[in-house]
């Protein structure tokens, strides 16, 4: 059953979005802000960018704190919100191998403590779990009921265990507490204020092709991502908020795309005079990955709007106004 009275009680109380400077938290905080919502962003900037929330820094219903959510405390002081947007962690494999051990705590510690902080306010938590859940596929597209293929101590196994807790840790919590809560499965998701230097693939070849460098294709180009732009994925963050869904439930584009025509999209879109060299591929880096979204379609009323040369087209924007 639908909730609407619960839903309208909490539209009245702040948002509370962990991990708000960075690419998804920044564009999320800002469409919270043009629906009303007052809004706290709480981030430790470990990857973010203060930048991100330039036009929200300005508005007098955000406030941010700067602050990490593995530190209870601080946690605990954010005071009373009726919803939260858990998207706190490092999330690019560069970032796997430079702070492996602040992902392990972000995951772990850190969704406690959220989820801590939204039982105390009875608030509702959508976390932002991930398509590494499934590790390496051996099913394919990914629905939401394979279980995964996971490396649990390979070179990737830091983030996604860490995610695989997290969801343990909010299920257990929805069952033993009457935690109200939603887990998101995002895929790949990229748009305008990913950092230069991110590692992730979507700002790499970008930035390389608007540079005239080559674009560095991992392994021979025949693995596969499913690239969701961050507009479509805050709608999806979005709806899920307002189910009553705990799900969890993919949110990404199954429009699914090989590395290597990725690179040569972008390269045809910038009308870069860059080459392809290619580089050895990453320890378990995942060969393909798809989701089924037919869960949000059918319980959110969610689908990707957003087609990918549209999508490349605000980071190509984005990046021309600020690489050099
Ligand atoms: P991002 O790196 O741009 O944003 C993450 C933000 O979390 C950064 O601003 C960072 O400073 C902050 N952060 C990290 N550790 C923190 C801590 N301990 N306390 C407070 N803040 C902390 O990455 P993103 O792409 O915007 O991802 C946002 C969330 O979505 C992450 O949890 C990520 O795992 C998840 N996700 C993203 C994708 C994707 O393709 N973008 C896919 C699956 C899941
Ligand atoms: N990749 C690449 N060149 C790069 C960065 C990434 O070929 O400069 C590949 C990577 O090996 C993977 C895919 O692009 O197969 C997506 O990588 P990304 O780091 O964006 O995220 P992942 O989906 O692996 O978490």
């Amino acid at each position: 059953m639908t909730d609407v009275s619960s839903r309208d009680v909490r539209a009245d109380r702040a948002v509370l979005v962990t991990g708000a400077a960075g690419m998804i938290g920044s564009h999320l905080v800002d469409r919270l802000l043009l629906l009303g919502r007052t809004v706290i962003g709480m981030d430790n900037l470990a990857t973010g960018q203060i930048a991100n929330l330039g036009s929200a820094m300005a508005d007098e219903r955000f406030s941010f704190v700067e602050g990490d959510v593995t530190d209870e405390a601080s946690v605990a002081r954010l005071g009373d919100v009726g919803e939260i947007f858990h998207l706190a962690s490092p999330a690019s494999p560069s970032d796997f191998e430079t702070m492996p051990i602040a992902i392990l705590r972000a995951g772990s510690i850190g969704t406690m403590n959220v989820a801590a902080s939204a039982i105390e306010h009875g608030a509702r938590l959508v976390l932002s779990s991930t398509s590494e859940v499934y590790g390496d596929p051996e099913v394919h597209p990914q629905h939401e009921s394979y279980l995964g293929n996971v490396h649990t101590m390979g070179p990737r196994s830091c983030y996604d265990e860490s995610k695989r807790f997290g969801e343990a840790v909010v299920a257990t919590h929805a069952r033993h507490d009457g935690l109200d809560a939603g887990i998101a499965r995002i895929f790949n998701t990229y748009g305008p204020r990913m950092r230069v230097n991110d590692g992730r693939v979507v700002p790499s070849f970008v930035v390389q092709a608007l540079r005239g460098e080559p674009l560095t294709v991992q392994g021979d180009g025949s693995q596969t991502r499913s690239f969701c732009h961050v507009d479509d994925q805050v709608r999806g963050l979005l709806a899920l908020m307002a189910s009553v869904e705990l799900g969890p439930i993919n949110i990404g584009n199954p429009d699914e795309r090989s590395v290597l025509d990725l690179a040569k999209l972008v390269i045809e879109l910038t009308a870069s005079p860059s080459a392809i060299e290619h580089r050895p591929l990453p320890q378990d880096d995942p060969t393909q990955r798809c989701p089924d979204i037919f869960l949000a379609e059918q319980r959110l009323g969610w689908r990707p709007l957003i087609g990918l040369r549209e999508g490349l087209g605000t980071v190509v924007e984005y990046f021309s106004r600020t690489v050099t």
